[in-house]
């Protein structure tokens, strides 16, 4: 593995790393116009969005492998994960 590779390694196992989205983008090709989950248009010179947005790559999906929520998404999707963890511990508890 060079250099090269394992740079882009270490940004795709950074998800939520902002500053990283330009380099999985042009890696990826190219970034969703709006938010995956709700369709907000995402302004991409819009600086306020391009650091409170999230992209998430998943690179086994091959078709749409660049996925983009608004921080309204975003928190709900923080919250479900919360929650469903929460409910693991819980049944693990008892
Ligand atoms: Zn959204």
């Amino acid at each position: 593995m060079n250099r090269k590779q394992r740079r882009a390694q270490e940004t795709l196992l950074r998800k939520d790393d902002n500053e990283e989205l330009s380099a999985k983008v042009a890696m990826f090709g190219k970034l969703p116009e709006e938010c995956t989950a709700c369709e907000t248009v995402y302004d991409k010179n819009d600086k306020e969005m391009a650091t409170t947005w999230n992209v998430v790559v998943r690179e086994e999906d091959k078709d749409n492998p660049v996925r983009l929520y608004c921080p309204s998404c975003w928190s709900t999707a923080q919250e479900v994960i919360t929650n469903f963890l929460k409910t693991m511990e819980e049944e693990d508890g008892s």
